[in-house]
């Protein structure tokens, strides 16, 4: 570790210390007063945009008729559904974005985490990777332009909350502090680590499959081990232990419930896995589909949990992703095609790796059966709970969505993207960019090369048709917000063959 990396680390041990709360904190009674709601983020991992039975365009696609996903459809008919969500396109940055309100070029966790001081990204095509904040949400870099206030758990804790975690946290690097969630401001945390997959998700092999390195080993669910249960079930049951725990002592709750599901490894869920095979899907799609059934399976536990206590219309739930689905491997059939009509996937700048399913509910609060195509962002969950709460909503870049919860206009605002990073794999779209949307144009730079695409992307959904030389004024005009925006958070940049870091778009 240099000097530098040292005082970082200290910095950063610091700063967590003063934010963190006891991760041993029961529920304290509030019940002199009016409670504010409890609220579900109810998150899944790598889920793409069409791989639901609800379907998030204007038409219904085979993928919506592949995959079974009741819950999810009466999530939607009872809620608003955003059909323009957008996360980055790759796990932790989403994350932190999430936790703390922050654009990635802000808090330049802007690829994905894993062991302290060890950065993830391979250099190729002549570029180096730029220094980003490779420990994660723990180094204090990702705060050296705007002051980290709080994560989300700890403003909802300073509004009366009990805040939990159960599933993938992958926030912070093995042997930083933000490798555990209670370090991050989480009352409780339920199998959440540094790892952004599970080894296994088979409680039979103890959530390790053999000869794979223990890092990836889900932690915290011991008592399972030998036992005939599948992790998105383990982790549903015991998240709703300790939402039941805040209940009985009348604490509002936070339940960050992050499924590892539908990540890689494609593990057989045997309770649904039928259904596919019967079906002719090829082994590999069957167990991704009873994957993301598993996951709908869950999210339906938790709307009957919350009905039979009598807790619906007290309860917000969030449902989303974290970024596209997966196709540039481990799929069967051609890659790159599991998320038409959207182009590429996982990883990639195109709308396949980026856009997301989100929909929120609040019966009685939030319109029903609402859709909304206005473009948000995972930067903007943070205030939007944080109001929904009643919490300080305060942060560097999220915009709050609040008002389409109640039903009023929405102003648009552009969405900016930073991940200026080859990922393992390669595939359209999958190499170091920045972006953004504004309206129906999105603006992608690529920095190999140094080129501009632009697309229509309401007329254009599945962005073939480059319009960055027949629209010109467009271009430089977004090419100018994304660089202010760049230039404004700081942001980090690959750098050429000779070390010298790129210029901005
Ligand atoms: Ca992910």
């Amino acid at each position: 570790m240099t000097g530098a990396a040292r005082n970082r680390a200290r910095r950063a041990a610091l700063l967590l210390a003063a934010l963190a709360t006891s991760c041993a904190a029961a529920p304290t009674s509030s019940a002199d007063r009016t409670p504010p709601p409890n609220v579900v983020i109810f998150l899944v991992d790598d889920l793409g945009w069409q791989d639901l039975s609800a379907p998030f365009w204007r038409e219904r696609t085979p993928w919506n008729e592949r995959y079974h996903t009741p819950n999810v459809e009466r999530l939607c008919r009872e809620g608003t559904k955003f059909t323009a969500a957008y996360a980055h396109c790759v796990c932790t940055p989403t994350r932190v974005s999430l936790l703390t309100g922050m654009a990635a070029a802000r808090h330049r966790v802007t690829h994905w985490t894993l062991r302290a001081d060890t950065p993830t990204d391979p250099e190729r095509g002549g570029l180096r990777r730029p220094v980003w904040n490779w420990n994660g949400l723990t180094d204090t870099d990702a705060t050296a332009n705007a002051t980290l206030a709080a994560t989300l758990p700890q403003r909802l804790a300073a509004a009366g909350y009990h805040t939990i975690l159960a599933g993938k946290a992958h926030f912070g690097a093995a042997g930083t502090p933000g490798a555990d969630p209670c370090q991050l401001g989480f009352d409780v945390n339920i199998a959440g680590w540094a790892n952004g997959a599970p080894s296994s998700y088979l409680a039979q092999t103890a959530f390790l499959r053999a000869g794979d390195d223990p890092i990836w080993q889900v932690s915290g669910l011991e008592r399972y081990h030998g036992q005939d249960l599948f992790l998105t079930d383990v982790l549903t049951t015991e998240a709703l232990a300790a939402a039941g725990a805040s209940v009985a002592a009348q604490q509002p709750f936070l339940l960050y419930l992050a499924h590892y599901a539908v990540h890689a490894p494609f593990d057989a869920d045997e309770r649904f896995a039928a259904r596919y095979r019967d079906a002719g899907l090829p082994e590999r799609e069957a167990r991704y589909a009873a994957l993301i059934e598993g996951a709908d399976h869950s999210l339906g536990r938790v709307l009957d949990w919350l009905d039979a206590r009598g807790l619906a219309e007290d309860t917000v739930v969030l449902f989303l992703s974290d970024n596209g689905g997966l196709s540039a491997h481990g799929r069967a059939g051609e890659p790159h095609t599991h998320n038409t009509p959207l182009r590429s996937g996982k990883g990639s700048a195109y709308e396949g790796g980026v856009r997301v399913p989100l929909a929120v509910r609040w019966p009685g609060r939030t319109p029903a059966g609402v859709e909304l195509a206005v473009p948000v962002s995972v930067d903007d969950v943070f205030p939007t709970v944080c109001e929904l709460a009643g919490a300080d909503p305060r942060c560097p870049d999220g915009v709050a969505f609040t008002p389409a919860l109640r039903g009023q206009p929405l102003a648009p605002h552009p969405v900016f993207w930073h991940h200026p990073h080859w990922w393992g794999a390669t595939g359209p779209g999958i190499e170091p960019y920045s972006g953004v949307r504004d309206g129906r144009y999105k603006l992608l730079w690529f920095y190999a090369g140094g080129r501009a695409e632009l697309y229509d992307v309401i007329a254009d959904i599945g962005e073939r048709h480059d319009l960055a030389a027949e629209l010109p004024e467009v271009t430089t005009r977004l090419r100018a917000l994304l660089r202010r925006q760049l230039a404004d958070c700081g942001a980090t940049l690959p750098r050429g063959a000779d070390g010298a870091v790129l210029p901005l778009p």
